[in-house]
């Protein structure tokens, strides 16, 4: 057997949370909340069960969240997505980047990313037979250098794909970023993919900077949410595609025939949970009081903790504590401190730790007391 992805084993978010299990280890490795979402959302999916909408949706979500998702984008970012061709609903974010990708990239084709990039960009573009170009974010503050961008743009870059609030550093970009990434794609054929799963998720009075804000972009982008973040769901796998109607004509042609549609009733009571809009503009202050207490309580360790602008991470330096790898440093937490975390390494090509790991904060306040208690004894 010859393997269409030689370099790629099991992900490091289903690696270290099987290890927190076998070890007892609190898990802050793979980011997911561990406190539930409202009674009021589960109610409206046991209303559409009952109601009898267990059959298949339209391929492109029903109509009711599509709108739903037109009203919060164009409350947001003043952009208008029209529901009928514009706007997909998806299995989450994870087939909404794998779908584009598949819909857009033809074998040669170059795409940019950005290093530490989401596990699952790298694989995606090469099972298209895409050429992956990366840029190096760095630390502390993982901004992009945009004459390394502009160095890496050739004839052949089909796509750009772009992630703020970035996971895993938790960096979010600004205005300037977006005007650099306008001036660079202007007169090309590229086309961005914009990863906005954590777009409710950024503090400190900061925009989210939708590429949605940015009519020139907009008209070159497919962008990409999550309902399983913003809504504390993320095993209910819905998330959703905005891109203009030629873009999304061709999403639309690998999508009916990799997911065709997604769950009927699930979609139903997002759409009336989203009706609500203090849900997903009160996330940024709910995540914001958690990073802060998270920062607080490792205050005193020998962490160095780097800038969190968004997201529900937080990435630390280590070289403190231990002098090891990446990789054998969270071995050595998870199994001796018995906390889990993830090794940046595991964002990044071979060959590339730079000490640092990520935690992941969206866990009850008694989760993370427990968590400092076992690092402040080892850390
Ligand atoms: N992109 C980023 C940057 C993510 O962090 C995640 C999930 N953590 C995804 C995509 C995948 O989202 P989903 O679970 O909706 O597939
Ligand atoms: N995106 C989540 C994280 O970054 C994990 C999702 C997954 O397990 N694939 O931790």
């Amino acid at each position: 057997l010859v393997s269409r992805l030689p370099d790629v084993g099991t992900t490091i978010f289903t690696t270290m949370s099987r290890l927190a299990q076998e070890c007892g280890a609190i898990n802050l490795s793979q980011g997911f909340p561990d406190f539930t979402a409202e009674d009021a959302l589960f109610e409206r999916v046991a209303h559409w069960m009952r109601a009898g909408l267990n059959q298949y949706a339209p391929m492109a979500g029903v109509m009711p969240l599509r709108e739903a998702i037109a009203a919060k984008v164009a409350a947001l970012y003043g952009a208008a997505y029209d529901p009928e061709q514009e706007i997909t609903v998806t299995a989450g974010a994870t087939q909404a980047l794998f779908t584009a990708i598949a819909a857009l990239v033809h074998a040669g084709d170059e795409v940019i990313v950005f290093e530490p990039v989401y596990d699952s960009y790298v694989p995606a573009i090469q099972l298209q037979g895409g050429v992956v170009r990366r840029v190096a974010l760095r630390a502390p503050d993982y901004r992009p250098d945009w004459a390394a961008v502009r160095a890496l743009v050739s004839p052949r870059t089909r796509m750009i794909m772009i992630n703020t609030p970035h996971n895993p550093t938790g960096t979010v970009w600004g205005p300037a970023d977006m005007a650099e990434l306008a001036a660079l794609t202007r007169g090309t054929g590229i086309v961005v993919v914009s990863d906005e799963v954590y777009e409710h998720i950024a503090f400190d009075g900061v925009r989210h900077e939708s590429v949605a804000l940015h009519p020139e972009l907009a008209a070159r982008s497919v962008i990409v949410s999550s309902f399983g973040k913003t809504y504390h769901v993320t095993g209910w796998k819905v998330g959703y595609v905005l891109a203009p109607g030629e873009l999304m004509a061709e999403f639309r042609k690998v999508h009916q025939f990799n997911v065709f549609t997604v769950n009927t009733p699930v979609q139903l009571a997002l759409a009336d949970y989203m009706q609500d809009a203090s849900r997903h503009l009160g996330l940024a202050a709910f995540y914001q009081a958690k990073r802060d207490f998270f920062r607080a309580g490792l205050a005193g360790t020998r962490f160095e903790l780097l800038p969190c602008a968004g997201t529900y991470f937080q990435t630390a330096r280590y070289g403190a504590i231990a002098d090891l790898a990446d990789t054998a440093f969270v071995d050595w937490l998870t199994r001796e401190v018995g906390v889990a975390a993830i090794p940046l390494s595991a964002f990044f090509g071979e060959g590339r730790d730079e000490r640092v790991i990520r935690f992941c904060f969206a866990k009850r306040e008694e989760t993370l007391e427990a968590a400092f208690e076992r690092l402040h004894r080892f850390c």
